[in-house]
């Protein structure tokens, strides 16, 4: 083995000032500790996306990593906190139910406590799953605690996450990475020089004739995907044969009444809405298929909806639903959007691109080119857009709603791994995932069960147990549950401090 001494990239350019721009420049300003210089370009005249709102509890990890203090980032970004999402209709119109984050039940093993539930279900001595959830309880009734380190207390079962003003995430973490030594320039990129002998990216040329040279470049430009796409034409897989929506309307309102401490999606006719709460307004957006609703009648259902003053006129985008087909190309390394996009049914886009820079770092390049890492990185960061992508379709496909887009989605082909998984969970109610998958079992049983999936048997091991125990014994985990969602203070409290 060659001892290099210092083989660490000199310089990395980021381009894009949006969520994943600045979230990248944090963390590496921090991971690098002043041993590569780093500059962030972003144009003010081309702005960000302006929304991406929700979070799942890996954030949590994030903003530990780089030490953020959580009375501050609450304060600074105007967050909530976040338990899980309430799916209204996703079903048929009127029904509804809770994906929560942490467990259901007390054991460590949530996949043995679901297989006791549906025998006690079955037989009418178990109340609904989300009685088990102290999550889904908390959230019902308005509450926020914090996770104990007791295995034994109720409250270890908890987990959650954070709704934010993205704009303000992204400026708390300029004001940081700014501080450990990241540049900023504000500039337009123009033109991509591509080195001659292998078409690594070289320098980016702003509209000013700036030029700026970088051993390595992140690309977080957004949808447009600068260096990914427009200079290395990587090419992308296109799902939306699965997922059809291609649209999104978002449209910010007042505030009314106390924050919830969930997120609300509520399914129509083309689509979904979303329900984002924030201390000082309601996010509010309807994603929806061109192909079965107009942007005419997506702005009329967002409005009749919105029961309050809208805060800004609404920011209409389109997308299609895919992944870039290598997230990490030559000397590039996507993150955000310009790496792909799935609908934000699960908040999930944020988080991607945290996994995104945590492979990465795992897997950090040193001055030499090595092929081997980024075919490494880009088949596990595949694998994370498929998980996520078959749970989000999962949402769409066991629907018993009438309109034409549901319809379609309950009848067309899906993945094989989706098939796969949804057939062994209809016929013992069990789940094979990996240890990676950022989706639990919870989140599974959730959704499977919330979307009509139910299982035609359990476990017979389960039978080896004495069912009046078990059933005494959900008694006392309901019971336990209920009373601990009673002794967190009030949603509201809890963001006062
Ligand atoms: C409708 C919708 C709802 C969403 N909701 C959620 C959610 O609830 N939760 C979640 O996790 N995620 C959500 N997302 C995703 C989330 O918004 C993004 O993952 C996140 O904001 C990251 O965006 P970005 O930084 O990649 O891109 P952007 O915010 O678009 O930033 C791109 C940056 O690149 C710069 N740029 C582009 N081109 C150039 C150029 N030529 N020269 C210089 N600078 C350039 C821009 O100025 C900007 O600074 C949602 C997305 C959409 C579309």
């Amino acid at each position: 083995m060659e001892i290099v001494g210092d083989n660490l990239p000199r310089s990395i350019v980021i381009l894009g000032g949006g969520t994943a721009g600045w979230m990248a420049a944090a963390l590496f300003s921090r991971a690098l500790a002043g041993r590569c210089d780093i500059t962030l370009v972003e144009s003010a005249e081309i702005g960000t996306v302006g929304v991406g709102e929700a979070t799942i509890p890996p954030i949590r990890i994030f903003n530990n990593t780089l030490g953020l203090d959580e009375s501050a980032f609450v304060r600074e970004t105007r967050a909530t906190y976040k338990l899980g999402i309430e799916f209204n209709g996703w079903t048929r119109p009127g029904e509804r139910y809770f994906h929560p984050f942490g467990v259901y039940g007390v054991t460590p093993d949530p996949g043995y406590f679901h297989q006791y539930w549906l025998k006690l279900a079955a037989l009418g001595r178990a109340g609904p799953l989300e009685d088990y959830s102290l999550c889904a309880v908390a959230a019902r009734t308005g509450r926020f605690g914090r996770q104990s380190q007791d295995p034994n207390s109720p409250l270890s079962t908890f987990g959650s996450a954070f709704h934010f003003d993205a704009s303000l995430y992204a400026r708390y973490l300029r004001g940081y990475a700014e501080r450990l030594g990241v540049k900023r320039l504000e500039g337009k990129v123009e033109k991509v020089d591509l080195r001659s002998e292998d078409g690594f990216v070289e320098a980016l040329v702003l509209d000013d004739d700036r030029r700026v040279e970088g051993d390595f470049f992140i690309d977080c430009s957004g949808f447009r995907a600068v260096l990914l796409e427009q200079a290395l034409e990587t090419g992308y897989e296109d799902w939306s044969h699965w997922l059809p929506c291609d649209r999104a309307m978002a449209m910010p309102c007042e505030r009314q009444g106390d924050p919830d401490p969930f997120t609300r999606s509520t399914a129509q006719a083309g689509g979904w809405v979303w329900r984002i709460p924030l201390q000082h307004r309601d996010g509010n957006g309807y994603v929806y298929s061109s192909a079965f609703l107009s942007d005419d009648e997506a702005e009329r259902t967002l409005r009749e909806g919105l029961g309050a003053a809208p805060t800004a006129e609404p920011n209409k985008l389109r997308f299609v639903t895919g992944r870039r087909r290598k997230a990490w190309n030559k000397n590039v390394l996507g993150l955000g959007l310009s790496s792909g996009f799935l609908e934000p049914l699960e908040s999930t886009s944020i988080h991607m691109i945290q996994a995104g820079l945590l492979k990465f770092l795992a897997s950090f390049p040193g001055r030499q080119w090595d092929p081997v890492l980024a075919d490494d990185y880009n088949a596990r960061i595949a694998l994370d857009f498929e998980r996520i992508r078959d749970f989000i379709i999962l949402h769409y496909h066991a629907n018993q709603r009438d309109e034409p887009l549901w319809r379609q989605t309950r009848e067309m082909a899906i993945p094989d791994s989706l098939a796969q998984r949804m057939a062994l969970f209809a016929a013992r109610g069990k789940l094979s995932l990996a240890a990676e998958e950022m989706f639990t079992v919870t989140s599974w049983q959730a959704v499977m069960h919330g979307q009509g999936v139910s299982p035609a048997a359990y476990d017979p091991l389960v039978d080896l147990h004495d069912v009046d125990r078990i059933a005494a014994e959900f008694d006392r985990v309901r019971d336990e549950i209920a009373a601990a969602a009673k002794t967190m203070p009030r949603h509201i409290d809890a963001l006062r401090g």
